[in-house]
């Protein structure tokens, strides 16, 4: 058999197609890696091997009688905890829907299992996609490969971890405020936060509804726009999905004529100045390869965490509500004596703390007598961050900065100071709040305790030019050897020496 490590899906499916491999030794490979590795990751909270290798037959009957539907055919991917899966239990990471069988998919899931994709698992991820490190699920923690020590980053931190360990090919997460690029870049694997309105949400379990979105984390750009083909689109199941033109991506992309905004903004203080270094040198990279680099600036970046956590925590609040012990998921009524109190001992019970605080600060933001206060000056402030970037995207083809302002932290290093861990999603949340697109890649390493960590660049693009941001970071990528660099531990070699 072929050797399989550290296949992209393009990879994978020449091997299919030349019948190199079926797609249940492919499956095999991935389930036979997740039994060996992720008892030390925690990237997966179900894996559903049966479900899985019945799949993948029907697949390979597909692929024998020259019927072979797409690319994705026989494919091995999975799917954040937070997307709804028919059968397959999905409980957003938290107690309060264990054991939820949901008798639907979700619209993505839908349409890569119509494309013949074959789903592995169930990632794990915070709670309810509420957080940044992955330590809100309420399962189990999730490493992060390159150093078992410290968090993947977060909300999908199964996401990334999976992709780092190779325990998947490719596979969706979700972002409410950077929960796909943040832990991508951490995980050096590659990250899209479509635009907002893009890619349906039907089956997403809702943070934050004016800001979520469901977007594909993959090996490479080339593989994003593959998956984002698949699944982009106007749902009628969704009514915040448009219909726009998607653009196919440009492999051939001719640098010259492309025009690199850097915000000065998000340079400053806080930025850890090794991380700063590769994100310069990525810059530079691309000024050799012949962008035009120009300095820009996003003058209410200062505003964008508490207005993006103002209304997260608002809309959090309000689409955590009918998790009550009655309609949906677990429940505490037989310890209750009324109504009110089978809310408060179902929700005590059953969800985690980061999931208690934006419940109870969203819905103190949204009272009588402070929702002027917080929730309205926030909606205007987010009008005017989407703003600068409206303005700042008339001049520049895309916006470069940094992902995170530091490498990977160690597991429990800010869980108890969840301001601090708050802070450090600035360079993501903004993206989010003006419903632009945005994408992590491998950029290159930053050394910490002797341990080499990766870091990702963000480009930012206008809202659905997906295929430009796409088009900019694969150019790069195939300068550059971060991409095919793997961590050690887990049977992978790098592709590239550096
Ligand atoms: N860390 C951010 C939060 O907790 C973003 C999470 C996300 O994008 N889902 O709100």
């Amino acid at each position: 058999m072929s050797n399989l490590s550290n296949l992209t899906i393009k990879k994978a499916s020449e091997l299919l197609e030349k019948k190199e491999i079926s797609s249940v030794e492919l499956t095999k490979y991935y389930l036979d890696r997740i039994k060996k590795f992720d008892d030390q990751i925690g990237s997966y909270l179900f894996v559903c091997e049966e479900y899985a290798l019945k799949k993948a037959a029907e697949a390979d009957a597909r692929i024998a009688s020259g019927k072979r539907l797409g690319i994705l055919d026989g494919i091995s991917c999975a799917v954040k905890d937070v997307i709804i899966t028919k059968d397959i239990e999905t409980t957003a990471a938290s107690k309060i829907l264990e054991g939820f069988n949901p008798p639907f998919n979700a619209t993505v899931v839908k349409k890569i299992e119509d494309a013949g994709a074959i789903i592995l698992g169930k990632l794990n991820c915070d709670e309810f996609a509420m957080g940044s490190s992955t330590e809100n699920s309420a399962y189990k923690v999730c490493r992060n490969p390159w150093d078992v020590t410290r968090v993947p980053g977060g909300s999908s931190g199964g996401s990334a971890a999976s992709l780092a360990a190779d325990l998947c090919i490719f596979n969706f997460g979700t972002e409410t405020g950077g929960s796909i690029r943040q832990p991508a870049s951490l995980c050096n694997v590659t990250g899209l936060k479509p635009s907002y309105g893009r890619v349906s949400r039907f089956g997403s379990i809702a943070y934050g509804s004016s800001l979520d979105q469901i977007g594909p984390v993959g090996k490479s750009a080339e593989d994003l726009a593959i998956i984002l083909e698949v699944i982009a689109g106007k749902d009628s199941l969704d009514s915040t999905t448009v219909n726009q033109e998607l653009r196919i991506m440009n492999k051939e992309l001719d640098l010259e004529n492309i025009k690199i905004g850097v915000p000065k903004e998000y340079f400053g203080e806080g930025l850890d100045s090794d991380v700063e270094k590769v994100i310069r040198e990525a810059i530079d990279k691309y000024k050799e390869m012949g962008a035009e680099i120009v300095e820009i600036s996003l003058p209410h970046t200062d505003y964008a965490t508490s207005t993006y956590y103002l209304l997260a925590m608002a809309e959090a609040s309000s689409n955590l509500a009918r998790y009550d012990g009655i309609k949906y998921g677990k429940s505490s009524m037989e310890k209750a004596k009324n109504l009110i109190e089978v809310y408060f001992k179902t929700r005590g019970d059953y969800l985690g703390d980061e999931q208690k605080r934006k419940s109870i600060l969203g819905t103190f933001e949204l009272s009588a007598g402070y929702y002027d206060a917080y929730y309205r000056k926030a909606m205007k402030a987010r009008t005017l961050i989407k703003k600068d970037f409206d303005e700042a995207l008339e001049k520049v083809d895309c916006i470069m900065c940094p992902v995170s302002p530091f490498p990977a932290f160690k597991i429990g290093e800010k869980k108890d100071d969840p301001l601090s861990m708050y802070l450090a999603d600035i360079y993501t949340i903004s993206a989010n709040l003006a419903g632009i697109c945005a994408l992590s890649l491998p950029a290159g390493f930053v050394e910490k305790d002797g341990v080499k960590l990766p870091v990702g660049l963000q480009i930012m693009g206008q809202r659905f030019c997906e295929d430009h941001i796409l088009s900019i970071a694969d150019a790069y990528e195939k300068e550059m050897p971060w991409k095919d660099m793997w961590p050690s531990g887990w049977d992978l070699q790098d592709l590239c020496e550096l």
